[in-house]
């Protein structure tokens, strides 16, 4: 279905990532201009999901689960293609950082920011949109100093139906943005030798299970099911397929193929030009914490507040695997509901106000089920529990055990305020 692109003049590939676009709110109107696929995202935070994204690799592999990791040189696919101009724009995410100079920059070893109007052809432009990131469609300054976390605590008094309005706003903004990269792409003359591709990193939480809200955790069908459609006018329009999924580690072996590149190592992905078929399913991860560097106490502290999650997902739904357990978690969780320091705890409290002491129980309850089961089935998978355990410990033991040498950096107190602001906190 993809396989007509061989014959095309491409040379250019727009990966446009609408932040936090979840599956079941992808936009007609953007589906209307391609061929729609299901897409698992590798993990559930931009910063484990980008590098999926660039290299072909699942997080075990690319090794990138925190803000303090870097993407290894060997390792960086579609930012290595040496032909070709690269950019990694973020003119509506990340506004309080300077250009070139953000977290997902960082975490990709520092690819330059060029805007699409002014890249050198061929090239490879991959953006990451404020999509259906927090505050949805508002600016961050609207909420003071707290940012995301006031957000959501003033949308917990609203109420959910409020947020969910409000999040389709800010869509809505993403998709005014997109289209403004396509009139640019028309008004280059590229739109012939051009590939775009509109995807998201993960999904977004609207107050399910309890009251969860954003991303980074649970493991779960909102976060891990997002949209993909690519653009070409070589491609059938309104196309949506079902019954298989693609990955995020597609994108690196099926664009290189495309362009004509041999990757110098395996990737996980496979190249959808060549599949008579979709793959059938996919896996998601999610391994730690936001940050990981730290004293003795934030490491012991660390090792039981961090979220671990494997899984694996068809088309159908998805198997979850927890790693850290309830007696771990509970007194983290405890903690949070009572000191109130994350946007998490601060929409439950609120959208709980007035609320009955069962009825809150009951939705705490609910919400440590999603985020510590040993096991999780979301919706009807076609695969079975047994299957996908065989399948994710083959995965991982093929990784091997041996720690691999990691380069990490350190993030200073004011960046991590910044990210505090934007709900990437503990
Ligand atoms: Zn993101």
């Amino acid at each position: 279905m993809l396989g007509i692109l061989r014959s095309q003049e491409i040379k250019n590939v727009v990966i446009f990532v609408c932040d936090a676009l979840r599956w079941d709110y992808v936009p007609e109107e953007v589906m209307e201009m391609g061929v729609t696929f299901k897409t698992i995202a590798s993990s559930l935070h931009t910063g484990a999901s980008f590098p999926s994204i660039v290299s072909g690799l699942y997080p075990p592999k690319h090794r990138v689960e925190t803000w303090e990791s870097i993407l290894p040189e060997g390792k960086r696919g579609l930012l290595s293609l040496d032909e070709h101009s690269i950019s990694l724009r973020c003119e509506t995410m990340w506004t309080r950082w300077s250009s070139g100079e953000s977290p997902v920059h960082s975490v990709l070893g520092n690819p330059p920011e060029i805007p699409l109007d002014e890249t050198g052809v061929p090239f490879i432009y991959i953006e990451d949109d404020k999509g259906g990131h927090c505050p949805y469609g508002l600016p961050l300054g609207a909420f003071g100093k707290a940012g995301c976390s006031e957000f959501f605590a003033e949308y917990g008094r609203r109420g959910r139906q409020e947020l969910a309005r409000q999040y389709e706003k800010g869509i809505e903004q993403s998709i005014s943005q997109f289209k403004h990269r396509l009139r640019t792409l028309k008004n280059r003359g590229l739109v012939e030798s051009t590939l775009v591709i509109f995807t998201s990193d993960h999904g977004e939480l609207l107050g399910e299970y309890g009251g969860l809200i954003g991303h980074g955790r649970p493991c779960c069908p909102e976060l891990v099911y997002v949209p993909t459609i690519f653009i070409h006018p070589a491609l059938k329009q309104g196309d949506v397929i079902d019954g298989g999924v693609i990955r995020h580690v597609d994108f690196c072996p099926t664009i290189t193929a495309l362009l004509g590149y041999d990757l110098h190592y395996d990737v996980d992905g496979v190249n959808l030009l060549d599949q008579n078929g979709l793959p059938k399913s996919g896996f998601s991860f999610r391994k730690g914490s936001f940050f990981r560097k730290g004293g003795p106490l934030r490491k012991s502290l660390r090792s039981s507040f961090s979220y671990e999650a494997d899984s694996v997902w068809d088309y159908y739904g998805g198997h979850v695997f927890h790693r850290q357990r309830l007696a771990k978690s509970l007194p983290f969780f405890i903690y949070k509901v009572i000191s109130q320091t994350n946007p998490e705890s601060r929409f439950m409290k609120q959208s709980l106000r007035g609320k009955g002491l069962r009825r809150r129980i009951k939705s705490y309850c609910e919400s440590l089920r999603h985020l510590t089961y040993p096991h999780i089935q979301y919706m009807h998978p076609e695969i079975d529990e047994k299957t996908a355990r065989a399948m994710l410990n083959e995965y991982l033991e093929n990784i091997g055990l041996v720690e691999q040498e990691e380069d990490l950096i350190t993030i200073d107190e004011e960046v991590k305020e910044r990210l505090r602001a934007l709900g990437y906190i503990d």
